[in-house]
């Protein structure tokens, strides 16, 4: 047999360019979304490119619809574009009351409407179905990308540039140094999917008759430290039904991961936002990796659907709606930025002369929960989004700076959204300044941010 080679090269080519831009924002979901709205709305030309065929990230991609569920009556927000994204789902019918705190849970299927409204609105020149494969690089700044689709590879060039692909694809590609967590710590991956044919009266009663709470997270080999105030709290958990269906040899014993939260349950009896698969030791920059755990989630999530319908009121008539269009990944690379958000900053209320926004004590991840049911609130800083290594990029969204418990707050899409509309206000008054990213007067980004409701102090 002839040996086969382990590398080819690909051969170099002419790649058209087919579209300028002042600020090219990549990737579309509460951090890139909230990015691309707010440099427009500073005033500069904005394209918004995005892999899959409609905006909004984890939310519409993945079927995350929890996008503030930590909010109680005392907690504090920084306003701005994320609260617009509840808000404007709730005018277009694609939000109901979440069910554990007074936020709204945002309709999957009904948000990317809503982004595209927005989208539109705001005079931002969108470009789906277009994967970043590379950067167009000039020295150290990067001053556009390449991307491919059906039409081939083509280049997009622009005098600024955010990367909002949650992995940090394009600062990891241009040379920026990044922090992956090793697979073995990653926070679990999840397969996502939504029921319908449930009872929801029976369903409902069922869950008065046994209230479940953020205490009874630390079951089976799970372990959450709380401030203890959480601990007697209401949580839509669900762990019951899957211990008794291992008992039952429905389910296999060493899938004791099985169990999480519901989001909604509509008068439509469709239960949404099912959390109930988690993938340890998935790596989400690793297709091999994603194609054997997207695989493995939609089989757990057969299961977990099995055991809803024996042993759960209201869930005999179960049926599986849909899953999300891709498997959810959690945690991948950060950038080293020019600072990183600590363990400090997260627990204690980290403040920053720099900030762009504030967000509420809420940590969720990695053995952690903490809600913000006391109006404490960390700052997001405008460094935490400035990769090392290059100039004319931002990263915005879950791979900004920051340790794990940091990364614990900030992941969560209603601070991907604030780091986000700062980053957008950045890039677009560096356009108009001409300074770079490591050079620009942040007063002028905190008062247009400001202008844009961001509450940053
Ligand atoms: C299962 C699961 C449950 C979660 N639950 C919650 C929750 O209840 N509440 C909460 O606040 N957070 C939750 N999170 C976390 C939250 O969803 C993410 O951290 C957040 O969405 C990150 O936002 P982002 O804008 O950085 O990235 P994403 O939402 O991941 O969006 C990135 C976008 O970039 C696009 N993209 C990526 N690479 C490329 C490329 N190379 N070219 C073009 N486009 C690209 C993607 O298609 C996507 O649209 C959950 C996450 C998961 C996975």
């Amino acid at each position: 047999m002839p040996q086969q080679p382990a590398f080819i090269t690909e051969p170099a080519q002419r790649i058209e360019v087919i579209r300028h831009a002042d600020v090219l924002v990549v990737g579309s979901g509460p951090g890139g979304l909230a990015a691309a709205l707010a440099a427009a709305r500073a005033g500069v030309e904005v394209v918004l490119v995005e892999r899959f065929g409609c905006f909004g990230g984890n939310i519409t991609v993945v079927g995350v619809e929890g996008f503030a569920w930590y909010r109680h009556e005392k907690t504090v927000e920084a306003n701005g574009i994320g609260r617009e994204f509840e808000e404007r789902a709730k005018a277009m019918g694609a939000a109901v009351p979440e069910s554990q705190s007074l936020s709204y849970e945002i309709d999957s299927e009904g948000f990317k409407l809503v982004a595209d409204a927005l989208v539109e609105e705001a005079g931002i020149h969108a470009m789906l179905h277009r994967q970043f494969v590379s950067p167009v690089m000039d020295g150290d700044a990067v001053v556009g990308i390449i991307v491919e689709s059906k039409a081939g590879r083509e280049a997009i060039l622009a005098r600024r540039v955010i990367d909002a692909t949650g992995d940090a694809d394009i600062a990891t590609r241009a040379g920026a140094p990044v922090f992956k967590t090793p697979v073995e710590e990653m926070q679990a991956a999840s397969v996502m999917f939504h029921l319908a044919g449930i009872d929801k009266k029976a369903f409902m009663e069922g869950i008065k008759a046994d209230p479940q709470t953020y205490g009874n997270w630390s079951t089976g080999e799970w372990r959450i430290e709380t401030s203890g105030k959480e601990d007697a709290m209401f949580s839509p958990f669900l762990a019951k039904p899957f211990a008794q269906a291992i008992k039952e040899g429905i389910i296999p014993k060493h899938l004791n991961t099985i169990a999480g939260t519901w989001g909604a349950m509509h008068d439509s009896g469709e239960l949404t936002y099912m959390n109930l698969v988690h993938l340890a030791g998935c790596d989400g920059t690793d297709p091999d990796s994603m194609t054997r755990f997207e695989i493995e989630g939609r089989r757990q999530a057969m299961l977990a659907i099995e055991a809803l319908r024996r042993y759960t009121p209201g869930c005999m008539g179960a049926r599986l709606r849909n899953f999300g269009m891709t498997i959810g990944i959690r945690d991948t690379r950060k950038i080293d930025a020019a600072y990183n958000m600590t363990e400090g900053d997260a627990r204690n209320e980290g403040r920053f002369e720099d900030t762009v926004g504030i967000y509420p004590e809420f940590i969720d991840g990695y053995g952690v929960l903490i809600l913000p049911t006391t109006g404490r609130y960390m700052q997001i800083p405008y460094r935490s989004m400035l990769p090392k290594g290059v100039r004319n990029l931002l990263v915005a969204g879950r791979a900004i700076g920051g340790d794990r418990i940091a990364h614990a707050a900030t992941r969560n899409m209603a601070c991907c959204a604030v780091a986000g509309q700062g980053a957008g206000v950045a890039a677009a008054l560096s356009v108009k300044s001409g300074r770079d990213f490591d050079e620009i007067d942040i007063a002028p980004v905190q008062r247009e941010l400001e202008r844009q409701g961001v509450r940053i102090y």
